[in-house]
């Protein structure tokens, strides 16, 4: 199975009948590169840019965040890479930002939040982003955008720290896409919209699915609701795909669910073209895409969205794909 799955390494993630998947990795810092190429990682579908940011006392300067924008986009050899913006709060705390303890820290002040309302801290992980840009192939993105107003403030930001490094001199990529988490369902239902402005979207499942249920898999009396195949779920993403569609852009899914093979077929049926996973997955879900056919696919997520029970999803899945385990 290990020559099998080996072999595939240099391919392109595409179905039997030809729509081209891309098949990127999660990391969380540039020690990460190796082991992404070395599981066949056509790019990088989401560099947690926190982990910069996390067990110790103060915050990395516009320098030390450069380096290892760089040393990615370096690694990465002209690969897309997608750099996910701070996100902070919720259960990733920063002491260094000694922020107040909240009830609530799931519906509260995380993220794109806490990055608008601190542009001191944004700017200098924006300058860092673009400093690095001309080294790769960048792609930046938004985590945790509930109103298309965040996304559009948050590119501001952008904006503002490009004209500011121009007119220092410093040279930066002249085209850097722009895109957003979609993980709270205000930006699902709004998609369309989100999409006029936005270059891509990825769905991030692992929050997405918390919040459209309202149960937070940690906690082991509400898990069961933890329902990634419920056709709510599914019906989020696929709003995400339509709205995305109306206006030319693409949609990749960089939670857990663009590794579950179960996802897999439901996930391109409804219309999602990149899947950023964890490193040990992407060779058995490359497999899995070169034998997948997207039309079949396509009805079985068209189905899929009929269905009132994860259970029947999960069904409906496994009788297409008897194989699946
Ligand atoms: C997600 O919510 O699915 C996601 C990828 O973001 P994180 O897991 O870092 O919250
Ligand atoms: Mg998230």
């Amino acid at each position: 199975e290990h020559a099998r799955l080996d072999a595939l390494k240099g391919q392109q993630g595409r179905t039997a009948d030809g729509l081209r998947v891309e098949l990127a990795a999660n990391i969380g810092s540039p020690a990460e590169v190796p082991g992404a190429l070395n599981a066949g990682a056509e790019g990088v579908g989401l560099y947690r840019t926190e982990f910069l940011f996390l067990g110790r006392d103060d915050l990395p300067g516009e320098d030390e965040q450069y380096r290892a924008y760089r040393a990615v986009l370096e690694g990465m050899a002209g690969r897309p890479v997608i750099i996910r913006t701070l996100d902070i709060g919720g259960d990733k705390a920063l002491p260094a930002l000694g922020l107040p303890h909240e009830e609530n820290p799931f519906l509260g002040f995380r993220a794109i939040r806490l990055c608008l309302a601190r542009p001191d801290l944004f700017r200098v992980q924006l300058r860092a982003l673009l400093r690095a840009s001309v080294h790769g192939q960048l792609r930046v993105m938004f985590p945790m955008i509930a109103t298309v107003q965040e996304f559009l403030d948050a590119r501001a930001h952008l904006d503002a720290a490009r004209a500011e490094l121009t007119a220092e001199g410093v040279p930066v990529a002249a085209d850097i896409p722009v895109g957003m988490m979609v993980e709270i369902p205000a930006a699902a239902a709004l998609s369309e919209q989100f999409a006029r402005h936005a270059d891509f979207f990825s769905v991030g499942s692992n929050d997405l699915i918390g919040y459209a249920m309202a149960a937070d898999r940690m906690n082991e009396r509400v898990a069961n609701l933890y329902q990634p195949l419920n056709p709510a779920v599914l019906t989020l993403i696929a709003l995400t795909c339509q709205g995305a569609a109306r206006h030319g852009k693409w949609v990749g899914v960089c939670g857990e669910m663009a590794g579950d093979p179960l996802a897999l077929p439901l996930l391109v049926g409804l219309g999602v073209t990149e899947l950023s996973m964890s490193a040990p997955a992407l060779l058995p879900r490359r497999e899995q895409v070169l034998n997948l056919n997207a039309a079949q696919a396509r009805e079985l997520a068209a189905q899929a969205l009929t269905l009132s029970h994860a259970a029947e999803v999960e069904a409906a899945v496994r009788a297409a794909y008897p194989d699946l385990t």
